[in-house]
C-alpha cells in the first residue's frame, strides 16, 4: 500500500525527523500531541495535528486508544512510531495491524520476541550468533543462581528481561550479595516494567559496544549499513556514537556482515533494526535486538548517503530494497553528539525556556532538533533535545569539526551537555579512540 498520509506517534527531534522524511517523498503528515507540546515544532510542521492527552506521556504519546482514534479521525493510513514511546510494543503493534492501519516497523512477532531480552538471546543464539555466557533463561531460584554465578565466574550482572534503557540492572561483585541484588533488581524491574523477571549475565570488564544497523523488506532480503560504535555511555546510557567503529578491521567486519545478514533473513526480520554486541578481546556477545529506528542512526546516514526514514517508509509500503549489500560502499567518518539538557557536571535535567538560540553550520554540519528560540524545554520528557551530527573524510577531521560546530552552539537558558563534549573532543583517549563502555564514568570521577 502506497502511503498518502502518515501519523507520527512521537515528538521531539525525532517527530520532525521523520516528517522530513514524508515531506520529501510527498507524504502528508499528522502529528499527535500532549497539552504541553501544542505548540512544539513536530506540530507546527505537520500537515495536520491532533491532540491526544495530557502532559503524561502514558496518557498522551503511550495512549492507543487515543493514537488510534487520531489515526480514523484524519484517515492517516500508518503509523510511525519513532523511538521511546510505543516504539517497542507488541500489543500496540498488533492492535494498529488489526485496525488495518500499517505498523511502520516490523510484525508484532518480531518485537515480541526481541523485547523480550532473555527469548532474543535465545532467538540469536539458534541464528548462529555469540551471546554473553549467563543463564539460559530467567532465572527462579538463589540455588540456580549461585550455581551459574560460581559457573561463570564474578562480577556478574543481573539484567531484567523486559528491561530497556539502562534500567534493571545491577553488578555483582561476590556470592554474599547476590541475594540482595537480585532482590533489588527485581523489584527495579517490576516498577519500571511490570515484570519482575531477571537472569544473569558474565559481567564484561571493559567491552565496547557496537550495534549493527540492518534494514530487511518484505522479501527475505536485509542489508547491513555497516556499525556504530557507542561505547561512550554514562549509567547505560550513550552520549557520543560513531561510524563506521574505529577499532575494527575490514575482515572482522565483513565477517559480522555476513553473519547477520543470514541470521535476519533466516529471521525473517522486516524494517529498521539494530542488533547490538558488547565486543571483547576480538569477540562479539550479543546483547540485545532494538526493532526501530535508534537515535543514532544518523551517523549511518551519514557515512552512507542514505536517508534511512526514507528507506524504512518504502518497505513498509511493500517495496522491495533496491540496493545490493554490494551497491553499499560507506565513506568517511561520522560523529553524533547527544545534546541533553542537563547539567554537565553532574548530569541533573536543566529543564527550562531558551533564551537564545544559533545552530552551526559550514560543511557536513547536520542538527536533529526541534528547538527554537523561545520554546521552553518541559520536564516531563526524555532530556535529548538535539543532536549535533558531523562527517568528515578522516576521523580526525570529523573530530576537528565536532569541536568547531560546539564552539558554534548557542543554548542559552539550559545547561545541556555541550560543554562536556568540547571535553571529549580534546581527551587522548577519545581522539585515539581507546575508549570502552566504562571510559566515561572513570573520566568524569576523575580517575583518567
Ligand atoms: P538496555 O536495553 O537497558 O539499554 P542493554 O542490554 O542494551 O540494556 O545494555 C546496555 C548497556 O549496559 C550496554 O551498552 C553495556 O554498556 C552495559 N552492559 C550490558 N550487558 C553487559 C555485560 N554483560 N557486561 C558489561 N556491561 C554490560
Amino acid at each position: 500500500m502506497l502511503f498518502e498520509k502518515v501519523l507520527i506517534a512521537n515528538r521531539g527531534e525525532i517527530a520532525v525527523r521523520i516528517q522530513r522524511a514524508c515531506k520529501e517523498m510527498g507524504i502528508k503528515t499528522v502529528a499527535v500531541h500532549s497539552v504541553i507540546d501544542r505548540d512544539a515544532m513536530h506540530v507546527r510542521l505537520a500537515d495536520e495535528s491532533v491532540c491526544v492527552g495530557p502532559a503524561s506521556s502514558k496518557l498522551s504519546y503511550m495512549n492507543m486508544g487515543a493514537l488510534l482514534s487520531a489515526c480514523e479521525l484524519t484517515g492517516a493510513q500508518a503509523i510511525h512510531p519513532g523511538f521511546g514511546f510505543l516504539s517497542e510494543n507488541a500489543t500496540f503493534a498488533q492492535a494498529v495491524q488489526d485496525h488495518g492501519i500499517v505498523f511502520i516497523g516490523p510484525t508484532p512477532e518480531h518485537i515480541r520476541v526481541m523485547g523480550d531480552k532473555v527469548e532474543a538471546k535465545k532467538t540469536a543464539l539458534s541464528l548462529g550468533l555469540q551471546t554473553v555466557p549467563g543463564s539460559e533463561g530467567e532465572i527462579s531460584t538463589l540455588e540456580e543462581a549461585h550455581s551459574i554465578s560460581d559457573k561463570i565466574g564474578y562480577p556478574v550482572l543481573i539484567k531484567a528481561s523486559a528491561g530497556g534503557g539502562g534500567r534493571g540492572m545491577r553488578v555483582c561483585h561476590n556470592p554474599c550479595d547476590l541475594k540482595e541484588h537480585i532482590e533489588h533488581a527485581s523489584a527495579e524491574a517490576q516498577s519500571c516494567f511490570g515484570h519482575s523477571g531477571v537472569y544473569i549475565e558474565k559481567f564484561l570488564a571493559c567491552p565496547r559496544h557496537i550495534e549493527f544497523q540492518i534494514l530487511g523488506d518484505h522479501f527475505r532480503r536485509v542489508l547491513c549499513l555497516g556499525e556504530r560504535d557507542c561505547s561512550v555511555q554514562r549509567r547505560h546510557q550513550k552520549i557520543w556514537e560513531e561510524a563506521l567503529c574505529p577499532v575494527l578491521t575490514p575482515s572482522q567486519r565483513n565477517q559480522m556482515y555476513t553473519k547477520i545478514i543470514h541470521a535476519m533473513e533466516r529471521f525473517g526480520y522486516q524494517g529498521l533494526g539494530t542488533l547490538e554486541f558488547l565486543y571483547e578481546d576480538g569477540n562479539f556477545y550479543f546483547i540485545e535486538m532494538n526493532t526501530r529506528v535508534q537515535v543514532e542512526h544518523p551517523v549511518t546516514e551519514m557515512i552512507y548517503g542514505l536517508d534511512l526514514i526514507r528507506l524504512q517508509l518504502q518497505v513498509a509500503q511493500g517495496i522491495p530494497l533496491s540496493y545490493t549489500q554490494d551497491d553499499l560502499r560507506p565513506f568517511g567518518h561520522a560523529i553524533e553528539c547527544r545534546i541533553n539538557a542537563e547539567d554537565p557536571e553532574n548530569f541533573c535535567p536543566s529543564p527550562g525556556k531558551i533564551s537564545a538560540y544559533a545552530v552551526p553550520g559550514g560543511p557536513f554540519v547536520r542538527v536533529d532538533s526541534a528547538l527554537f528560540s523561545g520554546y521552553t524545554v518541559p520536564s516531563n520528557y526524555d532530556s535529548l533535545i538535539s543532536k549535533l551530527v558531523v562527517w568528515g573524510i578522516t576521523r580526525e577531521e570529523c573530530i576537528a569539526r565536532m569541536r568547531r560546530a560546539l564552539h558554534e552552539y548557542v543554548i542559552s537558558g539550559i545547561r545541556t551537555l555541550i560543554p562536556l563534549h568540547l571535553r571529549l573532543c580534546d581527551e587522548p583517549d577519545i581522539q585515539n579512540a581507546t575508549y570502552h563502555i566504562k571510559w566515561l564514568e572513570s573520566y568524569l570521577s576523575g580517575q583518567n
